[in-house]
């Protein structure tokens, strides 16, 4: 098992770590290799929104929630890579809402889907959807081994939570109707773009707060879920988004020539 020590006061502690977390669940069949590769895009998008969650994100993560308790059949598709990070707030979030955990994998092998699916039992999960020996229906629109749904799961959903997911897919799922909410830190991603609520955040930090919020709200009268839910505008969020990112960057600018001048003071000498 990989394991380093990462200092205390190490800048990027808390993404090292996570970093560790998908290493460990690529060595334990988890996440796929080109999995590792998705994740490594997501930190770059992470270091431009600031490594924190927005006022914006919590936003959208309540319209999130708020759909998923509102919802008749709710769904959260699994893969490895949300798998490794979040496995006890999947299964938490599941029972909060009432939605079956879906595994769906882009590159499917019987090995990886075992690994999620014990991954999953350890942190508490009763059932889990979209296993080889389950019943299944296919999504016309997708070519791949991922056109494979289980009827009792994303078939029959009307709203799917598909952290991480890839455009392709997303697109289908908008094609079959179905209202799609996704965590995507890239907020020009396809799957961020075609969605119907897409919270602009690091799953890591984002389910943890999906979980608390649905604990807050999982009492609330549908009527007023189905408001929150109206009242959420994704193409200004997206936009907004961007917008936070560039703010970051130009601020950056001005933090490059302070870091630079505190180096070269002396301080970087012994
Ligand atoms: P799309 O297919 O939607 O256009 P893409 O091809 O750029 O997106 P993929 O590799 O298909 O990207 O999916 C990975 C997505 O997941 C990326 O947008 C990446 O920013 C995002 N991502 C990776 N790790 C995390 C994470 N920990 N939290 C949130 N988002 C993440
Ligand atoms: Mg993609």
């Amino acid at each position: 098992m990989t394991k380093i020590e990462i200092p205390l006061d190490h800048p990027r502690r808390g993404s090292l770590e996570t970093r560790e977390k998908i290493i460990e669940g690529h060595e334990t069949h988890v996440v796929a290799t080109a999995g590792l590769l998705a994740h490594g895009r997501g930190e770059a998008f992470d270091y431009l929104i600031g490594e924190n969650t927005t006022e914006l994100a919590e936003q959208a993560s309540r319209a999130a929630v708020a759909a998923m308790l509102s919802a008749k059949h709710p769904v959260i598709s699994v893969n490895g890579n949300i798998c490794s990070l979040v496995p006890n707030e999947l299964v938490e979030l599941s029972e909060i809402c009432g939605a079956p955990l879906e595994i769906n994998l882009f590159y499917y092998r019987k090995e990886r889907e075992d690994a999620i699916k014990n991954a999953l039992f350890a942190a508490g999960a009763k059932e889990v959807l979209g296993t080889h020996d389950r019943p299944s229906a296919t999504i016309p629109e997708l070519s791949s081994n991922r056109r494979k749904v289980d009827p009792d799961g994303i078939g029959a959903g009307d709203v799917i939570l598909v952290p991480l997911e890839d455009g392709d897919r997303t697109e289908a799922l908008k094609a079959l109707g179905k209202f799609v909410v996704t965590i995507d830190l890239n907020p020009m991603s396809r799957t961020a773009v075609y969605s119907d609520i897409t919270i602009v955040d690091n799953v890591i930090r984002a389910l943890p707060l999906m979980v608390e919020q649905a604990r807050e709200m999982k009492d609330l009268p549908k009527d007023d879920l189905r408001l929150i839910v109206e009242d959420f505008d994704n193409t200004n969020n997206l936009a907004t988004s961007v917008h936070i990112i560039m703010n970051h960057l130009e601020a950056s600018i001005y933090d490059i020539d302070k870091m630079r001048q505190k180096f070269y003071a002396g301080e970087n000498k012994q």
